[in-house]
């Protein structure tokens, strides 16, 4: 699996390659702007000349743009809806602009609307963005906790959002760990993962899936409570991890890091202990 993580674009798009180094990242993921707010800032060409030299110099790849936090593609109020499926729109473009081929976005949440309506609403938002801006830029979905109104937390949900899209090309899923174990598939323990990759691949399918995200969770089995923990040290754990990362089924699947981070060290730490879970001999 090629590890990676999430890396911090605040100072500036040429310093992310000598992060990723220093974090011995082979994939990254990023945000193109401030994430938790909804201006758009302009990326300075040099800037995105300097990053895109850096990345291929390393070998970084793939490179997966991740949708900022405000958009709610789901939303029921027509005027909060728009605005998020613009933010689609322009993301869509500077995934281009920055070189990533994925952007991943949350499915959304539902507010007082029904699961059923507010997955159609999802279904037209993505629809008319990839109609919108006619790229090679593939939306990727992830799976979501099933914390509060949020929806996406279940692969049925998920498999009726992927038949909504017309351009079948441009559209896959992410499946983040963390969230999964919190929605109640029990990635802890071996038989658990393994229902849950038959599911996955009975709704889904693994030709859709472009990327994990391996973060481990800080609250149990079911809690629908989306906290990242670092890997191994929460409730997935170490046994978890090792099953995940060695099954025949994932192993060629990047592998994006979004564990908590204060320190540089904090990111080292869990890139040494995933590193370490990689069996030399088949474990399956
Ligand atoms: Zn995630
Ligand atoms: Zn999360």
């Amino acid at each position: 699996m090629r590890f990676g993580f999430h890396i911090w674009i605040g100072e500036g798009f040429s310093k992310v390659p000598e992060l990723a180094r220093k974090r011995r990242a082979r994939t990254i993921q990023f945000f193109s702007r401030n994430p938790r707010t909804w201006a758009v800032s302009l990326i300075p060409e040099e800037e995105v000349k300097k990053f895109k030299v850096g990345v291929e110099t390393l070998g970084i790849k793939p490179l997966f743009l991740h949708m900022p936090y405000l958009p709610n593609l789901a939303s029921p109020r027509q005027d909060f809806y728009l605005k998020s499926i613009d933010a689609l729109s322009i993301e869509l473009e500077r995934a281009e602009i920055l070189g990533a081929r994925f952007l991943i976005t949350h499915i959304g949440s539902r507010g007082e609307a029904s699961e059923a309506e507010s997955i159609e609403r999802l279904i037209k938002a993505i629809n008319y963005s990839l109609d919108r801006v006619r790229n090679k830029v593939t939306i990727v979905v992830e799976n979501t906790a099933g914390q509060g109104k949020q929806i996406g937390y279940k692969f049925s949900q998920i498999k009726t959002v992927i038949a909504g899209i017309e351009n079948g090309e441009r559209i896959g899923v992410c499946l983040d760990t963390a969230h999964a174990f919190q929605a109640g598939y029990d990635l802890s323990q071996r038989d658990g993962l393994e229902k849950t990759l038959e599911e996955f691949e009975r709704l889904i399918g693994f030709d859709k899936l472009k990327l994990l995200h391996l973060n481990d969770s800080k609250t149990p089995l079911g809690s629908r409570v989306d906290r990242h923990w670092h890997v191994g040290e929460g409730y997935i754990g170490n046994e978890g991890f090792k099953n995940i990362v060695n099954h025949p089924k994932l192993f060629h699947f990047p592998g994006i890091m979004e564990t908590p981070y204060k320190r540089e060290e904090d990111d080292i730490r869990n890139m040494s202990k995933i590193e370490s879970l990689v069996s030399p001999t088949p474990l399956f």
